[in-house]
């Protein structure tokens, strides 16, 4: 059987893009494959975070895998701080990762801009993701089309680690979709919808009540045309409107602009909020049921006995092939 492997960082609120790019996508996944999902606490810790906040959203997460269909027993759900492979992992794939190959990545460039506080941790984020990937032996990993320029460097330290050290590890291949990998900020179409992105107008959170999901998506920016059309370099906006409306409705974008031809774009954006809203309905529902029973803890415990048991052979072949004695 195959196996999969995904994470999402408890940085903040889980918005459309997450789970339009990679939520979504790993509820059949549990079906059909081995899957690990995993709530990257220690990649949070890349940026300055209030630390009793990161509790509070490491849970948040953990309960939203499972609102939006997770199933504890189907897939393993856990912390990665929970299982220390992946910070061991982590450092021992840093000892084989380069400075230049670091210095190429543009999440790197992007999150460190203006900033004056750039941790070394946000520099070696890459080696650390590349651990949670391997440690599994994943052969896929779901994930939106900004993540694809770290699993290929992911992919590279594995060949290469192989090479150095003998066969370890399974080459992961990236499960990108092909509508909605690539959700654009509300308030900004030319830039990713973020969790970290200034301005609450950027996303739509998974837990926004109606009112302020209307608001936002009416607000959302377009341009000065009248034109509703799938093009996402001349029209990123009502592309972007056009995408999310896809892959909820699982409607082609080519069947859509068809529907939409001579309406215009305070239609198109009213209908797709309905259609999140909608979507979001039950999740949040389901959510608010899961967070009163303090059932999410146990599932992280569950989980991580089965990570742990999961990642062991890797990490003691890791250690070994490197030159690493056993400990008693
Ligand atoms: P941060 O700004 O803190 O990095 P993020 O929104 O990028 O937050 P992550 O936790 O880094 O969220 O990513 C979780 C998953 O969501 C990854 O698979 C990532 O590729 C995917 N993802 C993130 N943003 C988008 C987006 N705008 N559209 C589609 N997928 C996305
Ligand atoms: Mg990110």
């Amino acid at each position: 059987m195959a196996r999969v492997f995904s994470g999402m960082q408890p940085t903040g609120n889980l918005h459309l893009g997450n789970y339009l790019g990679a939520l979504k996508r790993f509820i059949p996944l549990q079906e059909e494959a081995e899957s690990f999902f995993c709530v990257v606490d220690l990649h949070a810790l890349t940026v300055p975070r209030d630390p009793e906040d990161l509790r509070k959203k490491t849970v948040e997460l953990a309960a939203l895998y499972v609102a939006a269909g997770l199933d504890p027993e189907k897939a393993t759900l856990f912390a990665q701080s929970h299982n220390p492979h992946h910070a061991e992992a982590g450092w021992l794939l840093q000892c084989v990762t380069r400075m230049g190959e670091l210095s190429r990545m543009t999440q790197f460039k992007d999150k460190s801009q203006g900033s004056d506080s750039v941790t070394a941790g946000l520099f070696t984020y890459p080696a650390l993701m590349a651990g949670d990937i391997l440690l599994y032996q994943a052969d896929e990993v779901p994930v939106g089309e900004d993540q694809k320029q770290h699993l290929e460097l992911a992919r590279d330290l594995a060949e290469r680690f192989n090479r150095q050290y003998g066969e370890t590890f399974t080459i992961p291949e990236p499960r990108i979709g092909e509508t909605g990998a690539r959700i654009m900020g509300l308030d900004n179409p030319e830039k990713k919808m973020s969790k970290s992105a200034a301005s609450e107008a950027n996303f739509i959170g998974l837990l926004e009540d109606e009112k302020s999901i209307v608001k936002k998506f009416k607000r959302a920016v377009t341009d000065s045309e009248n034109d509703i059309r799938y093009d996402p370099e001349k029209k990123p906006g009502v592309s972007n409107l056009l995408s999310i409306m896809s892959v909820i409705t699982g409607k082609p974008v080519q069947t859509l602009t068809e529907e939409y031809q001579g309406k215009g774009y305070g239609h198109l954006k009213v209908d797709t909020a309905e259609v999140v809203i909608q979507e979001l309905k039950p999740i949040q529902e389901r959510f608010r049921e899961l967070t009163q029973t303090g059932e999410i803890e146990e599932v992280l415990a569950k989980g991580a006995e089965k990570a742990r048991a999961a990642s062991e052979k890797t990490m003691a072949r890791m250690k070994e092939v490197m030159g690493l004695i056993p400990g008693r």
